[in-house]
């Protein structure tokens, strides 16, 4: 798929995805303190979780390991935030 209505999708489904969680189901990302849905869209997979969630959202998990030397910054980006 192309890259740009590939991202344009993505943003889509982000925001039906912030329109249809009721409030009461968002779950706080802890260190940018933003109430997402609990999705795969927002946060990355991790099954030793109850969740099956990881704690963090996606830019802040990314923002650590950029900051960590994990990742270059804009490198592999999909690749970390693989959709199911
Ligand atoms: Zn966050």
């Amino acid at each position: 798929m192309d890259e740009i209505p590939r991202k344009i999708a993505l943003a889509a489904a982000k925001i039906n995805a912030e329109v249809d969680t009721p409030k009461s189901k968002l779950i706080k990302c802890p260190h940018c303190e933003r109430l997402l849905p609990p999705s795969t869209l927002f946060f990355s997979q991790n099954k030793a979780r109850p969740s099956g969630l990881a704690r963090l959202c996606k830019e802040c998990d990314r923002a650590i390991r950029v900051k960590n030397g994990k990742v270059k910054e804009y490198d592999g980006r999909e690749k970390a935030a693989q959709m199911s």
